[in-house]
């Protein structure tokens, strides 16, 4: 029994390295587990589920074949595919979950989530982050023709690349003080998630105790997945993508 996470693909049109890693993980890594996580950023931007590129399309039906052939998928969304939907989540086979979660890993009560929501040192983010996740907003960003919002995705794109060239190494990591407040509100001693690019597994103190922090890699450079087995600890594993 096998569970997998991975996060932070990124996948777009410019990149079809990283589509072919993603297939190529699904045959000679997912197939066959029991549960295939998928913790945000999957696609490097999202704006709407009607839009149907022929990446989407075929991504989709990869999963959808997985999850046919036995493998239960989950998916949350990052920062920039944060308007995925139901829609497409049934064309994937795939459950929709709420950042942040709890899940029950072999015995272990595990909370999930993307990871921005961590990184509480970068005010502006946050800001623009809650005014992003207002269903409000939501509803009239979708509401508007798909290529006003295309066009809309590039701007908020390069505006997010200019912004993040400025900012200090610290603010773009997690704050610890908000991971150990999210575990012990949560009541887990175990968090995993992704977003910061930065793998790593980290031993804390979180209600009392030793606690773990688990941080998905990006598939940049290399693929990046994270194995949870009964009675073991999650395990980081990479090879060059
Ligand atoms: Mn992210």
């Amino acid at each position: 029994m096998t569970t997998l996470f991975i996060s932070d693909l990124h996948l777009e049109e410019s990149r079809p390295d990283i589509t072919d890693a993603f297939f190529a993980f699904l045959k000679n890594r997912a197939m066959g587990v029991e549960r295939l996580y998928i913790l945000g950023d999957f696609f490097e931007a999202w704006i709407g589920d009607d839009e149907k590129t022929p990446l989407q399309e075929q991504v989709a039906g990869a999963l959808k074949a997985l999850a046919d052939s036995g493998t239960d998928i989950f998916l949350m969304h990052g920062n920039r595919d944060f308007l995925i939907g139901e829609d497409f989540c049934h064309r994937a086979g795939a459950t929709l979950l709420d950042d942040p979660t709890v899940v029950d890993l072999y015995g272990t009560p595990t909370l999930l989530m993307h990871g921005d929501s961590l990184c509480t040192a970068d005010e502006e983010y946050q800001k623009f982050r809650a005014n992003m996740r207002n269903p409000q907003m939501q509803k009239m960003m979708l509401a508007r023709p798909l290529e006003d919002r295309q066009k809309m995705a590039r701007q908020l794109r390069d505006m997010s690349m200019a912004k993040n060239q400025g900012k200090a190494e610290a603010i773009m990591d997690v704050t610890p003080e908000e991971v150990v407040r999210e575990i012990e509100a949560h009541g887990v001693q175990r968090l995993i998630h992704g977003h910061t690019h930065r793998p790593a597994i980290h031993e804390l103190e979180a209600n009392g105790k030793g606690a773990r922090r688990v941080v998905l890699g990006d598939w940049d450079e290399n693929v990046w997945w994270l194995t949870v087995e009964p009675g073991q600890e999650p395990e980081l594993h990479k090879e060059p993508l």
